[in-house]
């Protein structure tokens, strides 16, 4: 067998939909997708259902994942025009802050300056600000970075006239870093029209010039891969109004090392952008004797392996380059042969 071994892999996105949605996903099945996935610390989004706004709701929210999670688990504070000045009483509980400047799935958004200012003024300095922001809201973001000189991470960044925004920021020096999910990297639209709703996320996948802008990027404007895992069951994807958002914990590395396999990118190159760099720009702690054991036999993705809630994904059917045989959490085989052998609180919360 050809096998490799990397460290704990770290997706800054994910939402595993508690509270509140947790017939999509919940703490258990979506830390066993990502250990099926090799990733072993993560952070969750906080637009659920309430919102993680308050420090009522994160603090219940952390003790349901304390006693569910098979790998570690760290949550965004959600900023919203309503509890702006909740904001620093939030902080203790999270690992970041989350603005969302543009339309995607769920309430929480923020369009108004006196906003923006209170979370650049009052969210704790050394905790990372994280923004969805689309086309020319990038430069909104850019602008804040260097009006308050403090860093910008900007999320699943699917552009080419983002990335190259982004570039041109980072060659002025300014503090902003951002990551690109492996859906805007490996599909476009032409995949959405064939997919129909479970082509459908935001961003919305792009052209493959955009596809191409960000590949030409992926060796320096782009500094983390996360996944933007964002499951919706079929009934609710089939259904009249479909929910924006497709699973990805399980296949992110798979489709990576693909990559790898195809020379977009060296092996190296995806541990900086798979752990390295997610855990030095949020500052997250070390894992003692964490690993990833990879089995690179060539296999195909398939529904039925799915570890998420809902069963399936959109690369259903692909060809990729390998996935994870096992791995190891703090000493611990946690997950071997497709099954999490862990006991459910094999994870630790962050911070
Ligand atoms: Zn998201």
């Amino acid at each position: 067998m050809n096998s490799i071994t990397l460290p704990g892999l770290i997706d800054l996105h994910t939402h595993l939909r508690v509270p509140g949605g947790e017939h999509k996903e919940d703490f258990a099945t979506g830390t066993a997708a990502a250990l099926a996935g090799g990733v072993t610390m993560l952070l969750a989004m906080p637009n659920t259902t309430p919102p993680l706004t308050t420090p009522e709701v994160m603090r219940s929210t952390r003790k349901t994942a304390a006693a569910d999670i098979h790998c570690d688990v760290g949550f965004f504070a959600g900023a919203s025009p309503e509890h702006a000045a909740l904001l620093p009483d939030l902080a203790p509980y999270a690992v970041a802050l989350k603005i969302y400047l543009n339309d995607t799935f769920g309430p929480l958004r923020v369009e108004d300056v006196p906003t923006l200012r209170a979370c650049f003024q009052s969210w704790p300095r050394e905790k990372m600000i994280a923004m969805h922001a689309e086309k020319q809201s990038v430069a909104v973001g850019i602008g804040l970075a260097a009006t308050y000189g403090r860093p910008v991470h900007f999320c699943h960044i699917s552009r080419r006239q983002e990335i190259e925004l982004i570039a041109d920021a980072k060659s002025r020096g300014l503090p902003v870093t951002c990551e690109v999910t492996p859906h805007h990297l490996f599909l476009t639209q032409e995949d959405a029209a064939r997919l129909g709703p479970l082509g459908d996320m935001r961003p919305l996948l792009g052209s493959q010039d955009d596809v191409d802008a960000l590949w030409s990027h992926i060796d320096d404007t782009v500094d983390c891969i996360a996944t933007d895992h964002a499951p919706h069951t079929l009934t609710e994807k089939y259904s009249d109004s479909p929910p924006p958002g497709v699973p990805g914990l399980q296949t992110s590395l798979p489709l990576m090392l693909t990559a790898v396999a195809q020379n977009h990118l060296t092996l190296e190159r995806l541990v900086e952008l798979m752990h390295h760099n997610p855990r030095r720009i949020f500052d997250l702690p070390e894992q003692e004797d964490t690993r990833v054991e990879v089995d690179l036999t060539p296999t195909t993705i398939r529904n039925d392996q799915s570890l998420t809630k809902v069963g399936w994904t959109p690369f259903d059917g692909m060809e990729v380059a390998g996935q994870v045989s096992r791995v190891v959490l703090r000493g611990e085989v946690v997950f071997e042969d497709g099954r999490v052998l862990a006991s459910a609180v094999a994870g630790r919360l962050l911070p």
